[in-house]
């Protein structure tokens, strides 16, 4: 990058030897400005739903650029083909995607897939050499999570987990304000994270491919959430579980968890997490001076919210151009975000559904050490 802007971020970097952090404002500005500095060249890994917002999303990028797929569907390999024109050789199935370690016109790799085959496919990708976004649950459980960080660190590649709210405008600006003290001590957070899920067939009700239910998919915006507003780790959970639909949602699969976590300040949260619920998307965090309401919260947007100090007014920007812009600059330019979007911070997230789900069966509290 040629602007005045990357030469302020490398000598802020050679003078004090610690990774760059994102600044929405300068991301933003970066859309309209032409951009001719490295591109990360990436190869999307499962063509479902989510990879064709992704896929998208990346029309707009200016520091990242589909290149590839992989796919165990021909008929959608053809179709990705002629609309983003992909070159035959940048494809691959689950097969034979190893050799992409053979490709020099690939950097990365988004894994978009079910969460059961994400520990595995990250582990070859890694092995193959090249970085990987991950979606996110990363894993289905804290261990899965920790190989795959291990495997990337073996590997000397970055892994990064597709936390798309960590670079949408109005939140940034709420953790901006919290760690600007505008808030007070912070007390309480609430967060509700749910939806009623359709077809009683698909891979997000069976355990294998999900991990678990609706804790998994949605209820993780509400841990994640919690820990990136109040800005701590939890120190304990508890948990309670309701089902009202035993076939639909099977031993393993969560329909409807409630839980609440403690912080070391004193801190704690309150959380719903359901997939038998309509419109649930609601954050709300209460300090001794002010406090925030987010509704909807972590929906694809635009995220709509207001303080104490009135409407959270930044603009909306597509979340998944923001956040591949912005993992690009952290794979070429250590540019960090304001919250991490890297393994370990999946890890995190994974350790604490083990500990709610702990926290489920044994009725206690269960203490979490991420
Ligand atoms: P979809 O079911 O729509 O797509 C998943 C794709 O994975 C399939 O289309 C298929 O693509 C591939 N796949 C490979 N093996 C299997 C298998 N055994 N069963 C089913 N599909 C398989 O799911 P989503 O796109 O909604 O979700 C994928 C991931 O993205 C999940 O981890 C989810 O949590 C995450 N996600 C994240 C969101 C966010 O906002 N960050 C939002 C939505 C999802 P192919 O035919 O090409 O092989």
């Amino acid at each position: 990058m040629g602007s005045r802007r990357s030469f302020i971020e490398k000598v802020t970097v050679s003078a004090i030897g610690l990774p760059l952090l994102y600044n929405p404002s300068n991301l933003l500005a970066a859309t309209s400005e032409q951009y001719d500095g490295p591109v990360l060249r990436v190869a999307i890994m499962g063509l479902g739903s989510y990879g064709n917002r992704v896929a998208k999303a990346m029309l707009d990028c200016k520091k990242a650029k589909l290149v590839g797929v992989i796919s165990g569907t021909p008929s959608k390999i053809e179709e990705w083909r002629k609309a983003y024109d992909i070159p035959e050789r940048n494809c691959y199935n689950y097969y034979n995607f190893d050799n992409i370690k053979d490709n020099p016109d690939i950097d990365a790799v988004y894994v978009i897939t079910p969460n059961g085959l994400h520990c595995d496919q990250t582990i070859r990708v890694a092995k193959a050499g090249k970085h990987i976004i991950c979606e996110k649950p990363m894993g289905i459980n804290a261990g899965q999570g920790q190989k795959m960080v291990d495997a990337c660190k073996a590997a000397k590649v970055k892994l990064l987990i597709g936390y798309r709210m960590h670079y949408e405008p109005k939140t940034v600006e709420v953790i901006r304000m919290r760690k600007a003290g505008e808030f007070g001590e912070l007390k309480f957070f609430q967060g509700q994270s749910g939806f009623v899920i359709g077809d009683p067939a698909q891979w997000r009700l069976n355990k294998e491919l999900a991990g678990g239910g609706a804790m998994m998919d949605i209820g993780i915006y509400s841990i994640n959430g919690a820990r990136y507003m109040l800005g701590e780790d939890p120190i304990w959970v508890t948990a309670q579980e309701t089902k009202t639909d035993p076939v639909k949602f099977k031993e393993g699969i969560d329909e409807t968890i409630q839980f609440q976590m403690g912080f070391p300040s004193g801190a704690v949260a309150n959380c719903l997490s359901t997939y038998n619920m309509r419109n649930l998307d609601r954050f709300f965090m209460t300090g001794d001076e002010g406090w925030v309401e987010m509704k909807p919260s972590t929906g694809y947007g635009p995220i709509k919210g207001r303080t104490h100090k009135g409407e959270l007014t930044r603009p909306h920007i597509t979340h998944q151009t923001l956040q591949m812009d912005g993992m690009a600059e952290l794979i070429f330019e250590d540019v960090e975000p304001i919250v991490p979007v890297d393994g370990e911070e999946g890890v995190k997230d994974m350790k604490i559904i083990d500990a709610i789900f702990e926290a489920v069966k044994t009725g206690g509290k269960v203490e979490v050490k991420v």
